[in-house]
């Protein structure tokens, strides 16, 4: 087999372990990251990264057992990889936008893979997931994006958040964040089930106190309090249509947590 790591502009797909039962793959694209979740009798993948190289033929490296693909929402920066398999799982709003290609390039890459039609299976908040000795509880969140949900590892005990809590910047709508305060918390109520947080970008096995720190970001900036900074540190895009470029983003900051803040995103 061709190493299905090594890139010619398909990009790279770094791949360690990082708990007993738990193995990182980590995209050159960008700096974002996938998880592999390997039980007894089946492994789950969390999230699929836009597609660019063969994720499928990288987790064949690490495990024979079959693959249950798992979205933590719907944007397809999580989401193109689906298509090397046949089905994935994610939330019933992720369902309405999963497919939904950014440009028609990332669209016809899809369109290469084998399953461009794969079937969008739909979770629900409490489903847990067994995977032999090895089990998943599904939370259902979203501020960042409202077909958010997060993955709660049971036996490894970690949290994978998505995009709702990251070391970089929540990217959200001004209008989103006392949601995310609720996301926060409903959250925070689950932290005597895992040690740290596995984020999808900018970062990854988080202490689960940066949950406090976007706790208080969340409480200032709807109190009219919280730092914004000078910088926007990369995201400052010009105005233009489509929710990506709603401007102004501003950054705010609390302790660890940032938002980039638009008028509208989701
Ligand atoms: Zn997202």
């Amino acid at each position: 087999m061709a190493n299905p790591n090594v890139d010619e502009r398909g990009y790279i797909y770094g791949k360690f372990q990082t708990g007993p039962k738990t193995w990182t793959i980590m995209s050159r694209n960008a700096p974002q990251f996938v998880y592999l979740l390997i039980g007894d009798e089946k492994a789950a993948l969390i999230d699929t990264f836009y597609g660019f190289g063969d994720l499928r033929q990288l987790v064949e490296t690490i495990t024979d057992k079959p693959v249950m693909v798992i979205n933590t929402h719907g944007h397809f920066d999580h989401t193109g990889g689906n298509s090397f398999w046949p089905e994935a799982y994610m939330s019933e709003y992720a369902t309405t936008e999963a497919k939904k290609a950014f440009g028609a390039e990332m669209e016809a890459m899809v369109q290469s893979h084998a399953y461009p039609d794969y079937e969008c299976k739909v979770l629900n908040d409490g489903d847990v997931i067994e995977l032999g000795n090895h089990t998943l509880e599904i939370i259902k969140i979203g501020a960042h994006n409202k077909g958010s949900i997060a993955i709660l590892d049971k036996t490894e005990r970690i949290l994978y958040g998505g995009d709702e809590i990251e070391a970089g910047q929540v990217l959200i709508a001004a209008a989103n964040i006392p949601t995310h305060l609720e996301t926060m918390l409903k959250l925070k109520s689950f932290e005597d089930q895992f040690d740290f947080i596995n984020s999808a970008h900018n970062g990854t096995h988080l202490t689960k106190d940066y949950i406090d720190d976007f706790i208080e970001l969340d409480k200032r900036f709807i109190a009219g309090t919280a730092e914004k900074l000078d910088s926007t540190a990369g995201f400052g895009w010009a105005d233009g249509p489509g929710g990506f470029n709603n401007a102004p983003q501003e950054r705010y900051n609390y302790g660890r947590a940032h938002f980039i803040v638009f008028k509208s995103f989701g």
